[in-house]
């Protein structure tokens, strides 16, 4: 199969949406930006062995590659308007083609965002989506509005890629867990939503956010060292899934638990800050959403991060010894 009959069958599709002036298959696509709002554009790439298992389905692949790069957006509050694709194949290996892009279309369809253009060459397996977005400039949410006094949340449950990854890498110890909280940890892992409708639905009430890519304890420290400012963290208040509670009770696992929560990353939710007088816009926005809005922290003058389990500080030197679950790099 030539690359562009590879491209017509497996990317290619009639869908589009108003800011598509002119879509794939010219030299480059055409697209419109919604009056008075500024382009967000962000990229990532995923190299096979690297940002995922070898034996990662093509089809999570697809979904996970896009649903990355639009996580980005929502981390923004910016909404979708189209992305490309660049794809570096060993070789055009139909049944993979067919799987991969399935997964990308699902999330694609499921979020309206058409795939514009893209590039297709030959080599060891890579994955690289531009997303671009749209935002009203004074409403974008960057990482360098927390203030002193804004409450921390996070969206969604954290920690849940940690355990998946290490499920993934068949990681002895964890054959207590249920078949059912196996599958649910792997998908969080394989398949993260991006909370686009909840980022953009913050805008005005979040003053800084990102999404949870690198682990919460870094991606927290982006917020306050682009803001300045420094955060007490409750450790006890930190959103857990029903299978990593359970696991957080077994001798050894609590601390398991929290080095997943705090720093295996890659589970794409939202980290954001507010103020005190919007504490009750996001009690309504997680009515809305049917999604937990944790409140896990302050921001406080004082530059650095301060922990606190069980009314007592908490050290963050607590999280080594147990690297043989450490993740996967992040960058
Ligand atoms: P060019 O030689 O101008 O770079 P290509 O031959 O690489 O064009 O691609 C032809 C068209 O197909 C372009 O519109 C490009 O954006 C699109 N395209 C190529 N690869 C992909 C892909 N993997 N996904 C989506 N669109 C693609
Ligand atoms: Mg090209």
């Amino acid at each position: 199969m030539d690359e562009f009959s590879l491209i017509r069958r497996y990317f290619q599709r009639a869908d589009t949406t108003p800011a598509v002036k002119l879509g794939m298959g010219d030299d480059a696509a055409l697209l419109a930006l919604p009056a008075g709002e500024v382009l967000a554009v962000t990229t990532d790439t995923l190299v096979a062995g690297r940002h995922f298992p070898l034996d990662t389905p093509a089809h999570a692949i697809g979904w996970k590659a896009l649903a990355v790069n639009l996580s980005d957006l929502a981390a923004m509050g910016a909404k979708p308007l189209a992305v490309t694709l660049a794809l570096t194949l060993p070789q055009a290996d139909e049944d993979w083609l067919s799987a991969f892009s399935t997964g990308f279309f699902a999330l694609a369809n499921a979020q309206q965002v058409p795939l514009i253009g893209g590039d297709t060459t030959r080599g060891p397996l890579s994955i690289t989506v531009t997303a671009l977005g749209a935002v009203p400039q004074a409403l974008a949410i960057c990482r360098s509005g927390a203030r002193v006094g804004d409450h921390v949340f996070v969206s969604g449950s954290i920690g849940d890629a940690g355990l998946g990854l290490a499920l993934a890498r068949h990681t002895t110890g964890l054959q207590q867990l249920s078949a059912e909280d196996q599958q649910f940890a792997l998908a969080r892992l394989q398949y993260p939503t991006p909370r686009l409708a909840l980022g953009q639905a913050l805008r005005g009430i979040a003053t800084a956010m990102l999404d949870v890519s690198d682990g919460l304890l870094q991606d927290l420290g982006h917020i306050l060292n682009a803001s300045d400012v420094g955060a007490d963290l409750v450790l006890d208040a930190l959103p857990l899934s029903a299978p990593l509670r359970a696991l957080a009770s077994e001798p050894n696992g609590h601390a398991q638990v929290l080095r997943w929560a705090l720093s295996a990353g890659d589970d794409y939710e939202l980290l954001f800050t507010v103020a005190p007088s919007h504490l009750l816009r996001v009690e309504a926005l997680a009515q809305t959403y049917n999604l937990a809005l944790t409140d896990i922290g302050v921001i406080r003058r004082d530059r650095g991060l301060r922990m606190h389990s069980q009314g007592a500080p908490w050290h963050a030197d607590n999280l080594q010894g147990y690297d043989h679950f450490s993740s996967s790099d992040h960058d």
